[in-house]
């Protein structure tokens, strides 16, 4: 899915998370694995002041794992809970019940000092668009959870799904905004096709993608096209044409359609697992 961010949409978004954070103690922040820097908005570290703090590292299915240990040191470094997850298989899922634990220790201590015993950890799930919120909240909460009504204080319509004894997940996930002033934020979030591009076209996306590997990952784009690499990319790209028989009218090569196959190449993980950032 494509998104277009405008200045309302911003604004409206933040103003909704500033609303539902009051009610939480514990922040989900879902991150792509694969641009761990271009997934986060940092304004979510003021926002979520004096919350509990978890990041979740999603698609770790995409992504390369040498720098994926690397992203978690990072993070964990940064005071975070780091867990890796593949919220389309539920792979990681399991160790997130401990992650709430550790990274809720203070509150469950205050509580207890408190002599108020048993109240649940909630929560909320927070991340740009498509980094994979929705797919997490179902495949985490899945059919198990029930649904609570709403709550006094709560905005009308906002739910509460009960996980188990110690955890309520709010239903409707924050929505954080990419930070489009950095250039290479909207390359990277083009490149694996979570915004609308704007910045390039389909066959300059593709020959960042092309460029990348050949660079990155030598003998990926071999291995899939059967094509020589070189740094000569647009030459890599016609190759990839001719193979894939991408042909207009008068057998000119389709460098569009080459592009397309390119890029879904990219994004479905058939040319290998890769990450575009490293901490
Ligand atoms: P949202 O906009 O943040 O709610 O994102 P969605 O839940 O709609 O997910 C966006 C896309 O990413 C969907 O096509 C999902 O199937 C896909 N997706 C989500 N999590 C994962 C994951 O861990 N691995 C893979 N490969 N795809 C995922």
């Amino acid at each position: 899915m494509n998104y277009q961010w405008y200045p309302g949409h911003m604004t409206k978004a933040k103003r909704q998370m500033m609303e539902d954070i009051k009610l939480i103690d514990l922040v989900i922040e879902l991150v792509d694995a694969r641009v761990p820097y271009a997934s986060r908005n940092p304004e979510i570290n003021d926002l979520a002041r004096n919350k509990a703090r978890i990041i979740l590292l999603n698609k770790v299915d995409l992504a390369d794992e040498s720098k994926t240990v690397k992203w978690q040191k990072y993070f964990e470094e940064e005071g975070f809970t780091v867990v890796k997850v593949n919220s389309k298989s539920g792979a990681g899922l399991k160790l997130i019940q401990g992650a709430i634990q550790e990274s809720c220790k203070a509150k469950i201590e205050r509580d207890k000092r408190r002599g108020i015993k048993n109240r649940p950890v909630r929560a909320m799930v927070v991340g740009i668009p498509n980094v994979g919120k929705s797919t997490f909240i179902n495949s985490y909460a899945g059919k198990a959870a029930t649904k609570t009504g709403n709550k006094p204080g709560v905005t009308k319509g906002k739910q509460w799904i009960r996980l188990n004894r110690s955890l309520e997940l709010l239903d409707t996930p924050g929505i954080l905004w990419p930070k489009f002033e950095d250039q290479k934020v909207g390359l990277h979030l083009a490149m694996i096709g979570s915004i609308k591009d704007d910045i390039l076209n389909t066959e300059e996306l593709a020959l960042e993608v092309l460029m990348f590997f050949q660079s990155e990952y030598p003998g990926n784009l071999k291995k899939r096209y059967g094509i020589e690499e070189s740094k000569k990319w647009v030459d890599m790209l016609s190759q990839i044409a001719r193979v894939r028989q991408c042909l207009k009218k008068g057998e000119e090569l389709d460098y569009v359609k080459a592009a397309d196959i390119v890029l879904d190449d990219f994004r479905n993980g058939n040319l290998g697992r890769l990450t575009l950032e490293e901490p």
